[in-house]
């Protein structure tokens, strides 16, 4: 198959959105953005056994490239729009293309998010996605904005995505004891996987919070980032991280286990939550407007803390060792 058919059959989608002027096709894209919004944009690369398992379904692959960088968008309270492909493929495997692409325009079409345009070349398997969407103007929600006395928040559950990893790389989904535990393999490998990214709750919570950030490295280190930025400390509740029922039932049964939930949760990347602070005094309100549309879980406060040291309650220091690519 030759490139413009291949780009013209997975990768041209019909009916584009009135702001799209361009789009596949043409050498470029041309674009309208709205009046009193700013463009909000950021690139995200997928490589293969990197930053999925080699035998991830394609299906998957298209979802999870996309879903990190509209997870980005999210957490800087933006309003995803439109986005740009780079695929390098080692072979052109329309049985892949398939998945992929099916994967991919899911998600896209689920959040109004229209693909533009993008480059194909051949190499070992890597996905490029430039992803751009909009923000009222000034309103975007930075990672500098946090104060002494602001509470903590995350959005759904936290350490799933890295037992689901582990349970790949050891092989353990076969042979486990009891259905419920095959179930929870199969639901944290889901989560690793088909991450969701949070657009419907930054939609919330951009109007109330005064930083946000996605976990995509494990909750203390991009925490730290929030308290570097923002020249802040933060104390935790370890007791109230929100651990799913799969990972409780993975590694609670024992002391040794629930240690080791609690440092999934910790330090465990992938999951795409939101990590987010909200001040003291609109906490009510926020929880009041929540309540039904999202899960958030307040976990610690920002405190005055030098050298944006991270404490237990007991004023015990965690150390974040989140995921790095270069150590
Ligand atoms: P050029 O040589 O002008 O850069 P290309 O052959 O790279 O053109 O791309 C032709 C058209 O197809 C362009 O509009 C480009 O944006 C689009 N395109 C190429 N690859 C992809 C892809 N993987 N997904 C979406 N659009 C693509
Ligand atoms: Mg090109």
């Amino acid at each position: 198959m030759h490139e413009f058919k291949l780009i013209q059959k997975y990768f041209t989608w019909d009916k584009p959105p009135r702001d799209v002027l361009t789009t596949v096709g043409d050498d470029a894209a041309v674009l309208d953005i709205p009046p009193n919004k700013q463009l909000v944009t950021s690139i995200d690369t997928l490589i293969s056994g990197v930053h999925f398992p080699e035998n991830t379904a394609p299906y998957a692959i298209g979802h999870k490239a996309l879903a990190v960088n509209l997870s980005d968008l999210a957490a800087m309270g933006a309003s995803p729009r439109w986005f740009t492909l780079a695929l390098t493929l080692p072979e052109i495997d329309e049985t892949w293309l398939e998945g992929f692409s099916a994967g991919l325009k899911a998600l896209a079409q689920q959040h109004d998010c229209f693909l533009i345009g993008g480059d194909t070349t051949r190499g070992p398997l890597s996905i490029s996605i430039q992803v751009m969407g909009v923000v009222d103007t000034g309103k975007a929600l930075l990672r500098s904005g946090a104060r002494a006395g602001d509470k903590i928040y995350v959005t759904g559950t936290l350490g799933d995505a890295a037992a689901g990893l582990q349970s790949i790389l050891n092989n353990s989904n076969r042979n486990k004891n009891s259905s419920l535990e095959n179930e929870s393999v199969a639901f944290c490998q889901q989560r690793l996987n088909m991450p969701t990214a949070r657009v419907v709750e930054s939609n919330i919570i951009k109007h109330f919070a005064s930083t946000c950030i996605d976990i995509s490295d494990g909750l203390l280190q991009d925490l730290s980032h929030i308290l570097e930025a923002s020249d802040v400390g933060a104390e935790l509740d370890l007791s109230q991280l929100p651990l799913s029922s799969a990972l409780m039932t993975l590694f609670s049964s024992t002391t040794k286990g629930s240690q080791q939930a609690i440092n999934f949760a910790l330090t465990g990347g992938d999951d795409y939550e939101l990590l987010f602070t909200i001040p003291a005094s609109r906490e009510m309100n926020f929880l009041g407007i929540v309540k039904g549309k999202a899960k958030v879980t307040c976990i610690g406060t920002i405190t005055n803390a030098e050298q944006n040291i991270i404490t237990d309650k007991d004023g015990n220091r965690l150390t974040s060792s989140g995921y790095n690519h270069f150590e």
